[in-house]
């Protein structure tokens, strides 16, 4: 039994339902709403996706894109071939649910008790109906109704990480000198990590990340005069990528970094976000929701069904999984990196961003001091960024 019918619980429902087990996936909404989440996905996750059986049905739901501009100060330093898919995440969501196998006994409805154990798992929804199984599955993300009812905590690894902002801008893509861009925060203090283009559909979409708490003047700004707040923040956008006209709803999302706590335990076990966050600047949140699904619905609940009980043993063999486990780790040391380079003070993050700033700027010019520098200052920041 699965609750959560997002990402991670649709594709485990498929894939544990393909190595044929009977599953029934549970979520409390029968329409998946908007929502900001992942909008974009390189060839590695889509490898996933292909490896899980899922990947025509994920290239169906997004648009490709072949290139992407790499920008900074106004100007264009790298023009990639690059091929990524771009999509609404409702849009995915409600693909993925709409190809699960036959075999998948897909619900809708509220969680009204659940009792867990070594043997059996019993899920009681509002409308009186009783699903049991041999094992739960918790996939709902970063909602905290389901662990507080199997007394599993959420704990924050880092409040107002950062924050996420998405919005469509008024001019189609084919408007744009590019199919999509990545432009960086032009200096320290402005807090940006980037900003990326591109196309879902006819439309042009815009990714924001800022390192900001979300009660900070900044944020009011931003979302009293979008436009003009990120003209002032990125003064030299729109050198490369003409004036920027923002069309509807601009989607702001804080991020805290989270993790939980006393999940080793019977009957009951948690994938993706409802297992641990990582940033979105990161990049990596789909994939470590996709290598949890592949790592415990293709190694680990086979072997655990072909044996008797449900013990905590064996959940706490899925957590320490090295494939996961390095994956999860890595995922957070990357989402902290990525934070301290942008906004981090002392020498270590004042010299890694010298390094970061040398080697872009040596990189879109020949200037011999610039690549000097990159040159001289890359293996002190590195030695300094490892201890
Ligand atoms: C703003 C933002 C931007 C992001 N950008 C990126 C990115 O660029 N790249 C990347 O790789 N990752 C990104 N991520 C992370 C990525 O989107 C998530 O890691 C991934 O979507 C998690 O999927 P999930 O299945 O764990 O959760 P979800 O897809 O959220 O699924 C949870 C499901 O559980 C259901 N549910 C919740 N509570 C209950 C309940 N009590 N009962 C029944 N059902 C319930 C919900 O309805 C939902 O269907 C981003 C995240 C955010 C927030």
């Amino acid at each position: 039994m699965i609750i959560g019918a997002g990402l991670a619980g649709s594709v485990a429902a498929s894939t544990l339902a393909q190595s044929g087990a009977d599953v029934v996936l549970i979520d409390a909404a029968a329409i998946v709403p908007p929502s900001l989440r992942a909008e974009k996905l390189g060839t590695d996750i889509l490898a996933l996706f292909d490896r899980l059986g899922l990947g025509e049905t994920v290239r169906a739901a997004a648009t490709p894109i072949s290139s992407v501009w790499i920008a900074r100060f106004g100007r264009v330093m790298k023009r990639r071939s690059r091929l990524e898919y771009a999509f609404a995440y409702k849009d995915l969501v409600t693909a993925l649910r709409a190809n699960l196998p036959a075999k998948v006994d897909l619900r809708f409805g509220r969680v009204a008790d659940i009792e867990s154990g070594p043997d059996l798992q019993r899920v009681t929804l509002n409308d009186g109906s009783v699903v049991e199984a041999r094992l739960l599955i918790v996939a709902t993300g970063p909602s905290a109704a389901i662990h507080r009812r199997v007394g599993i905590d959420i704990v924050d690894a880092t409040r107002d990480h950062s924050v996420c902002i998405g919005f469509y801008l008024k001019e189609p893509p084919r408007a744009y000198p590019f199919e999509s861009i990545v432009y960086y925060g032009e200096h320290w203090n402005d807090r940006v990590s980037y900003i990326s283009l591109f196309p879902i559909g006819t439309r042009m979409r815009a990714n924001l990340f800022v390192y900001r708490t979300h009660d900070e003047p900044w944020m009011r700004d931003f979302r009293r005069a979008p436009a003009e707040t990120l003209r002032q923040t990125l003064p030299n956008l729109e050198k490369v990528c003409g004036p920027i006209e923002i069309e509807g709803n601009v989607d702001v999302r804080p991020i805290d970094l989270r993790l939980t706590e006393g999940h080793e335990r019977a009957g009951v076990v948690l994938i993706g976000d409802a297992y641990c966050t990582s940033c979105p600047v990161s990049g990596t949140g789909m994939h470590k929701a996709l290598i949890d699904v592949e790592r415990l619905c293709r190694e680990h609940v086979p072997a655990w069904l072909a044996t008797p009980g449900m013990g905590p043993e064996k959940i706490s063999a899925f957590y320490a999984d090295r494939i996961k486990a390095d994956f999860d780790r890595n995922s957070l040391a990357l989402s902290n990196r990525l934070r301290g380079l942008a906004t981090g003070r002392g020498v270590r993050w004042t010299l890694a961003r010298a390094a970061a700033d040398a080697r872009s700027a040596a990189a879109f010019t020949v200037h011999r001091g610039a690549q000097m520098a990159a040159v001289l200052i890359t293996p002190i920041a590195e030695f300094l960024e490892r201890i």
